[in-house]
Formats: structure tokens, sequence, C-alpha cells
């Protein structure tokens, strides 16, 4: 049997203009929905002067006021839901990477369009009914392992629903069952990789074919890495729990960008400062509108998350609008010495200069000095260098991260294994600076 190509065909290659209509109709009753049974949103148009009536398609949706984590910190727990507590079927939590705890909502008809959602991402990534799906997101509140596990069963292939950590257990099911498709952070299948290598497993005695890789900011230099380790195709997966979980947008065989599923979630970005709509093209803001979830649909909802648009042609016949991948979150962004940089500018340079992907960075301050560190481990085979070769590597390295940063840190090569793998979103910083500040 030829293996489809798109899980929602008439969705997925649906012309813009119908994308627009679509879109037009679900945001006038969504709004109307909202200001119906939100207090809180209806306090902040009756702020802004807008009315439901003024909305009367997609292109008036700047008319709204937007919605930040603070209003959902402000609200917790049930202040923006939308629907009657007895109408929701679950809830889920963000994970508190950035220490504030959110729950969403969820009705039988929004985990439906989720797992829809999921589905999608994993037919894109060529996975269909004959797979063995290994779902390596943590479970529980957290979105990952749900979200991959229904779109996994709608999808009809075998899930295996192991949840994150117990690497070697991970391996060994991952063998025992062939599995072919694996679900899971890009740091924990990066560490996956690096264990089958230390058992002596090579990529090609591995079953795995894909990898579905998302929840945290990874670079196309990563993905070669565990392209590499495992012998498969990497595709990225991007999602929140605000929004609903992963899937709001996946990535297609072309590899450059992730298409926004716009018949749920209409896209914009913004300029962080003034609130502006920036034109396809220009970094920003993402901001995301949930066209027809009823228990917790947020309008204009600001992610922090910095990234670019583009509506191109793609490869897949899918017409959907692509996000390139976003280079982190506004607040993942460090002011070093003056200097904005992000933990995936150095991830670029590390992988480029051939070291390993376990890294982490450290800001302190000395005085009025902020102090710069880059611990990066040595692969095993590099391990047996000489001193004087290790310093003058630490010193090339330096010289390359100036290049990227114009600023220079103190690089400091340790051992294989001194930093803490992840099994779920890495700890790429510490930033010591917060606790004095
Ligand atoms: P938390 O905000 O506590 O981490 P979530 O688990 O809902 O809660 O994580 C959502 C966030 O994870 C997104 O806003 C984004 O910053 C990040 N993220 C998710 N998928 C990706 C991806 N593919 N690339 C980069 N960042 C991602
Ligand atoms: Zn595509």
């Amino acid at each position: 049997m030829e293996k489809r190509k798109y899980y929602q065909p008439d969705a997925e290659t649906m012309p813009v203009e119908e994308i627009k209509k679509l879109q037009s109709e679900k945001l006038v009753e969504q709004v109307k929905h909202v200001y119906a049974h939100v207090p809180y949103y209806k306090k902040l148009m009756d702020e802004k002067g807008v009315k439901p009536e003024d909305i009367k398609g997609i292109e008036d949706i700047h008319k709204l006021p937007f919605v930040s984590k603070s209003d959902l910190r402000d609200t917790y727990p049930y202040g923006l839901l939308a629907v009657d507590l007895a109408d929701c079927v679950r809830i889920q939590s963000t994970s508190g990477t950035t220490g504030k705890r959110v729950i969403a909502y969820y009705t039988k008809h929004d985990l439906d369009i989720w797992s829809d959602c999921c589905a999608r991402a994993l037919v894109a990534a060529g996975v269909d009914k004959e797979d063995v799906v290994q779902v390596s997101y943590g479970y529980g509140l957290f979105t990952g392992g749900p979200g991959l596990n229904d779109g996994s069963h709608k999808v009809g292939s075998l899930t295996v629903p192991m949840s994150s950590g117990n690497t070697d257990r991970q391996l060994t099911f991952i063998n025992d069952l062939n599995v072919t498709c694996l679900c899971c952070t890009p740091s924990y299948a990066a560490y996956i990789a690096e264990s089958f290598k230390e058992k002596g497993i090579s990529p090609d005695q591995i079953s795995l074919k894909a990898g579905i890789f998302g929840a945290e900011p990874w670079t196309n230099e990563m993905r070669r890495t565990i392209e590499k380790g495992l012998g498969i195709k990497a595709y990225d997966i991007y999602g929140l729990t605000e929004i609903s979980g992963p899937g709001v947008s996946f990535e297609c065989e072309a590899q450059t960008g992730m298409h926004i599923n716009e018949d749920h979630f209409y896209a914009e970005v913004i300029d962080p400062d003034t609130g502006e709509v920036l034109p396809e093209g220009t970094p920003g803001e993402l901001v995301f509108t949930c066209l027809d979830k009823e228990a917790f649909p947020l309008l204009r909802y600001r992610t922090r998350d910095i990234c670019i648009l583009v509506r191109e042609q793609c490869s897949c016949g899918r017409t959907f609008i692509k996000m390139k991948k976003p280079t982190g979150r506004s607040d993942d962004m460090l002011i070093i010495k003056g200097v904005n940089v992000f933990p995936s500018q150095i991830e670029t340079v590390l992988l480029k200069e051939n070291y390993s992907e376990n890294y982490q960075i450290e800001v302190s301050r000395e005085g009025t000095t902020d102090v710069f560190d880059i611990y990066v481990e040595l692969l095993p085979e590099q391990f047996d260098d000489t001193v004087k070769s290790i310093a003058e590597k630490e010193k090339a390295l330096k010289g390359a991260i100036k290049a990227m940063l114009g600023i220079v840190p103190n690089v400091h090569l340790v051992a294989p294994k001194t930093i803490t793998r992840s099994e779920g979103k890495a700890v790429r910083v510490i930033d010591k600076r917060k606790l004095v500040d």
C-alpha cells in the first residue's frame, strides 16, 4: 500500500485564499465566544474600545488586545476558561522552564484537534500505521508525551508510551520492537545516540528511520549530529501548552521551517517593544490566536519566541505558512557585556568546530564586569590530546566564538561525561548574575 502523504489533505493543501476565508469565519465566532464567556478578556477588549462586531475577518485581528504570560498568572487557575469546567476533560501544564507554571484546559473537541495536529506531524515525517513510534517525551502534565501519543494513535501506528528517562531501557525497546520513529527533545535524542555509540551499536544497526524532536530550541548543526548518530531523518516540531501543545507547527521533508496548522492557529510576528505587526520575513516575537479551541482559547498570545514567518511554495505540497526555527525565547537571550547572545549561536559554533553538543554557558559578575564562561565536553577521541594541544584548541574556539558574537568567552574544554545529560529540556545556561541583581 502506498504511504499517505498528508494526514488531512483537504486542510493541509488548502489554497491560501480559502485558508484566509476559513480563518476569518472562525475568528469572528471565536471572538464572540471569548467576549461572552471570559470576563477578563471582555474587560481587555472594552478597555481598548473594541467590540466583537468590529471583528469582521482575519484582517481585523490587529484590533484585538494581546495576552501574555502575566495575564495567565493574574487569572490563575480558572480566569481564562471559556466553557464550564464540567465540559473540560483534561488539563496540561507548562514545564515551568521560565519559572511560571500555566494550566491549560481541554474539551474533548480540543483534544481532538490537538491530536490531529500531532498526527499531521507524524505523517509528514513519513510515519504510517505500519510504523512503531516510541514516545520518549515526558508523560504527565507536560504536553510532549500525551500529544505525540494521541497523534500516533490517530495515525494507527503501534505506540510505545515510554516517557523520558531510563536510557538503557529506551535502547532495549528501540532494538527489541524495531522502533522506526522516535519522539523526544533533541537534547535527549543526542543522548540516546551517544548511548548507542557507547554500546558499539552503529547507526546502520539501529531500526529508527525518523525522529520528531522539539520542545526546545535546536540548531541545524544539532540536527545533523543527531541524524548521523541515529541514521535517521530528524524533523522539528513546535508547540506550547498555552496554545495546545506540540503540533502547533511541524516540519515536512523539505526541512526548511515548520508549517503552522493555520486552520486552527493564526500566527503573527510583532515587534516586541512596540507591538506593531511585522511583515513576513522579518524576525520578531511570535503571537498566536486559537481559532477554534473551546476551553482555553487564547487570542493574540505573545509567546516570547523569536522567529520569522515565511509563506512560500513548499515542495511537499502543503500550503500552510512556515515558521523558521525559533532562535530561542526572548527571555533566553543573554545580555553579556552589553551584547545580545542566544545559546543557539554558541551551539552552532561548537558543532561546526566538531565539538560535542554537551555544553553549558555560565555567566557571573565580578564587580561590575560580566564574566562569561563556556564549558564544552571533549569527545572521547579528543580526550587523549596533550595539555598543550587542548590549550591550543581552547584558544581556537575562543576565536571562533568571538567571530560569531563579538565578545570573548573563557572556554573550558572538559572531560567527557562531566556535563549532566538531559532527558527532557536541556539546561544550557546558568546565569549567576540573577542571584545578585
Ligand atoms: P515552558 O514554557 O514551561 O517550557 P512548554 O513545555 O509549553 O512550557 O514549552 C513551550 C516552549 O518551548 C515554546 O514557547 C518554545 O519556547 C519552546 N519550544 C517548543 N518547541 C520548540 C522548537 N521546535 N524549537 C524551539 N523552541 C521550541
Ligand atoms: Zn512542506
